[in-house]
């Protein structure tokens, strides 16, 4: 691999305008933002680079997907967050490699931003495992555009049904689900749902019949981390909710008109979700250290590379491990736990301390089925299930997400659904489509794509291209 310092001709290398030691964080996620927060009062300078100019709950991007919640209910503005911190600033920008031998974060731009110490964690991108297929026409759901452009794929299957139930075709409104960890449970759970908010828009049409959600799973179990009794609970009401449920199933090969399984059945459809594995984001490739065969970057207990005591990787980046060799999961509280340890260690270093280990305090984990039914794991060994677990998930995610003012949007749009049984949010909104820069200005004839516009293509996740789709 060519070293970045060659590959990059800097248009401008940013300095700190002072003589503090200056810490750079790449990716304003759940651990970006907690580093920043963690160095509030440290005598130093922080910069804050990020893609986009907000911070997003990945938890309940399945909301925005099915319609219960509006994207700005779960994405909150960066600067804002930090608008009383006064040693931070924010960049918004593409960070495409970093160049350990000069101390350089090289901007996708050409600039560059030198750094005393690094702190990167830009996440994890989808990955398909090499399923034929998956990547061209499946749908992701790692970003808000993700979420979005499924919703409009989802509410847009229905209207082209309603015109013509013949044309639309075979498995128009069959949602087939990839991964029976929580993120295809909360899904499967809430498609349910927004079929039947759809069965009162459509009223015509017999939704019931037609309607079909399939959760693929290879493994045995769904939730495969829960525990055997809430799995099973949590299968038997996904199937009661009418989600045909096929676990220890391999999906051989993915079209845009249905998905092969190894079992030999043919499934079709045209909407499948891709909820079943990701990998580190590939600046994790740039950082010219040992990493893992998902490309997570194997680092030191205290979370540092190994020969870089300056350089911080965590969250879903990480390769890290507890003292019994055991791997941390990739979820938010392990990111906001790492990324506070990190600006510790960064302090220790600077002090002249000893750095410590990192150890992850387990908060438990919940994942929702739908109205009224959630499981949880807590600590002390404590299981929840049904509507106590449910109402526990609903008070645990509103708290969590970031500002008062999504917190309130957000109660307000689940009060509303859980009170009326819709799902608010069933707008087609289309979007200039990430391959094809600005496609609407340029299709009106009045603009060229420019270079911000390539920018922002590659911002968003690969723009899945089923076959089907036509957003
Ligand atoms: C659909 C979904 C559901 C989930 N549900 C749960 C759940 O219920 N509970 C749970 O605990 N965890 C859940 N997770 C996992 C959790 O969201 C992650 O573990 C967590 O977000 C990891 O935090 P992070 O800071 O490492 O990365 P992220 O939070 O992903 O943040 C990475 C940041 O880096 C930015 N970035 C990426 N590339 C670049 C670049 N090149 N230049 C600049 N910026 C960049 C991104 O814009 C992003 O803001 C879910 C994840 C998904 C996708």
């Amino acid at each position: 691999m060519a070293s970045p310092s060659t590959q990059y001709a800097d248009t401008a290398v940013s300095e700190p305008g002072s003589d503090r030691d200056h810490v750079v964080v790449i990716g304003a996620g759940f651990a970006g933002l907690e580093v920043v927060k963690e160095l509030a009062d440290a005598p130093i300078d922080i910069t804050l680079i990020d893609r986009n100019n907000y911070h997003k709950f990945q938890p309940l991007l399945y909301e925005v997907a099915m319609a219960g919640l509006e994207a700005d209910d779960i994405a909150h503005n960066v600067r804002d967050i930090f608008r009383k911190q006064p040693n931070v600033q924010f960049r918004m920008g593409t960070v495409a490699a970093v160049d350990r031998e000069r101390q350089r974060v090289q901007m996708a731009d050409g600039a560059a931003v030198a750094y005393d110490y690094l702190v990167v964690c830009a996440g994890a991108v989808t990955h398909y495992f090499g399923v034929p297929g998956a990547e061209a026409h499946a749908f992701p759901l790692k970003n808000i555009p993700d979420a979005i452009k499924l919703r409009n794929h989802a509410l847009r299957q229905f209207e082209r049904f309603d015109r013509d139930p013949v044309a639309a075709g075979e498995g128009a409104l069959t949602f087939v689900l990839v991964g029976g960890g929580p993120t295809g449970v909360e899904m499967a759970g809430a498609l349910v749902e927004l079929f039947s908010t759809l069965e009162g828009d459509f009223a015509h049409l017999d939704i019931q019949e037609h309607a079909r959600v399939v959760l693929i799973e290879m493994q045995d179990e769904l939730l495969p981390p829960y525990e055997p009794s809430l799995q099973q609970y949590t299968r038997e009401t996904l199937e009661q909710r009418g989600v045909e449920v096929r676990t220890g199933t391999v999906v051989e090969h993915v079209e845009g008109t249905g998905v092969q399984l190894a079992s030999g059945d043919w499934v079709p459809t045209q909407t499948l979700v891709w909820a079943a594995g990701v990998r580190a984001h590939p600046l994790a490739d740039t950082l010219d250290t040992p990493q893992q065969g998902n490309g997570a970057v194997v680092v030191e207990r205290t979370l540092s590379l190994p020969d870089d005591d300056r350089v911080y990787v965590v969250g879903d980046m990480a390769a890290a491990e507890d003292a019994d060799g055991t791997p941390y999961p990739g979820v938010a509280q392990v990111a906001m736990q790492q990324g506070r340890h990190a600006a510790h260690q960064i302090l220790a270093l600077r002090d002249g301390q000893e750095r410590t280990a990192f150890t992850y305090r387990n908060l438990g984990q919940m994942a929702t089925i739908g109205r009224n039914a959630a499981v949880g794991e807590l600590p002390g060994g404590i299981k929840l299930k049904g509507v106590t677990a449910w109402v526990l998930w609903v008070f645990i995610h509103i708290a969590k997400i970031v500002g008062f003012r999504n917190r309130a949007s957000a109660f307000v749009n689940w009060m509303y659904n859980y009170f009326t049984y819709q799902r608010s949010a069933r707008l087609i909104l289309d979007m200039p489509s990430a391959s094809a820069p600005r496609a609407s200005a340029l299709v009106n004839g009045s603009a060229e794509a420019t270079p911000q516009d390539a920018e922002e293509a590659t911002d968003a996740s690969p723009a899945p291209a089923p076959t089907a789709q036509a957003a």
